[in-house]
C-alpha cells in the first residue's frame, strides 16, 4: 500500500549484465520532497540504480514512475531530464571559462549554443530566478568569478545550481562531499537540507558523518536489492547490514 504522496517508485527492477544481476528485484519508493540518502558496499548496485531512473541503463524487468503518472521506461534521456529529473555525477563539468552567472544562464538555456544564449538579454523574470539560485547555493559573491578559479567544492554547489535552473522534482546527487574539505561538507549539508521539502533529493554517498548529518531515512543496497531501510542509526543496528559492511 503506496502512499499518493511518493513521487519515484522503483518496483522489481532487475538488470542483468551477461546474466550477472546488477540489480536484483529492486523495489524502492522515495516521497515528495524527501532527502534519501543510497548506501551500500561496492558494487551494490547504486550507480546502476540512478542509471535506471535517468534511463541510461533500461531494465530487463521490473517499473519505474515517476510521480503517478510518468512511466520512465517510456522515455529516453533528455525527455526524463525535461520531465523532471536532475542529476549530479561526482565529477563537476561546468564551463570553465564562463563565470559562475553565465554558468547558470547556459543551464537555464539547457541548449550547447554558448555565444546566442550569452547575446541574448535576459528579463527581469530570468535574471531574478539565476540570482535566486546564487543566493541558494552561496556564490553570490562569486557570480563574476571564471568557474574554472573555484575551488573544488563551489564548482560542485554551481553544478547544483545549474541542474536548479531547470527547478527538477527530483534530484540525484553522486558523492557530493567527495573530496571536500569539512567546512565545505557542513555547507553541502545545509544546501542539500534547504533543497529537501521543495525538491525530493537522493543522495548516494560513503561518508557515514555526512549521511548521517542529513539523511531522515537511509536505504542500504547489497547485491542489488535493498537490504535494510530507516534510520541511519536503525540500518546500522541491523544484523544483516553489520555482516555485510564487517565481511567487505
Ligand atoms: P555501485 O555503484 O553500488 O558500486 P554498480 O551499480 O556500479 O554498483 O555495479 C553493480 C554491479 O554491476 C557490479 O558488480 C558491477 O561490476 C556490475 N556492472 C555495472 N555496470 C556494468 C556493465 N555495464 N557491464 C557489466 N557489469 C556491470
Amino acid at each position: 500500500d503506496v502512499s499518493h504522496n511518493v513521487i519515484l517508485y522503483l518496483e522489481d527492477i532487475t538488470v542483468a549484465f551477461d546474466g550477472f544481476r546488477a540489480l536484483n528485484d529492486l523495489t524502492l519508493y522515495v516521497d515528495a520532497g524527501e532527502l534519501r540518502c543510497i548506501i551500500g558496499p561496492n558494487g551494490a548496485g547504486k550507480t546502476t540504480m540512478m542509471d535506471v531512473i535517468t534511463g541510461k541503463t533500461r531494465p530487463d524487468s521490473g517499473s519505474a514512475w515517476f510521480g503517478q503518472t510518468i512511466d520512465l521506461l517510456q522515455l529516453d534521456e533528455p525527455e526524463i531530464a525535461a520531465a523532471g529529473i536532475g542529476r549530479k555525477f561526482q565529477k563537476p563539468t561546468v564551463f570553465t571559462e564562463h563565470s559562475v552567472f553565465e554558468n547558470l544562464e547556459l543551464a537555464m538555456a539547457g541548449d550547447k549554443r554558448v555565444w546566442r544564449i550569452l547575446f541574448a538579454k535576459l528579463t527581469p523574470a530570468q535574471i531574478e530566478r539565476i540570482e535566486s539560485v546564487l543566493e541558494t547555493i552561496g556564490l553570490k559573491d562569486q557570480r563574476d568569478a571564471r568557474a574554472g578559479s573555484l575551488s573544488h567544492g563551489q564548482k560542485q554547489w554551481l553544478e547544483i545550481g545549474m541542474l536548479l535552473m531547470q527547478d527538477p522534482q527530483l534530484l540525484l546527487v553522486d558523492e557530493p562531499v567527495a573530496g571536500m574539505t569539512p567546512q565545505e561538507t557542513e555547507r553541502t549539508a545545509e544546501l542539500l537540507l534547504g533543497l529537501a521539502g521543495k525538491h525530493s533529493v537522493v543522495v548516494v554517498e560513503h561518508d557515514m558523518a555526512f549521511v548521517r548529518s542529513i539523511a531522515r531515512k537511509v536505504t542500504v543496497l547489497h547485491e542489488g536489492s535493498v537490504l535494510a531501510e530507516g534510520s541511519l542509526d536503525e540500518v546500522q543496528n541491523n544484523a544483516k547490514v553489520v555482516e555485510v559492511y564487517l565481511g567487505e
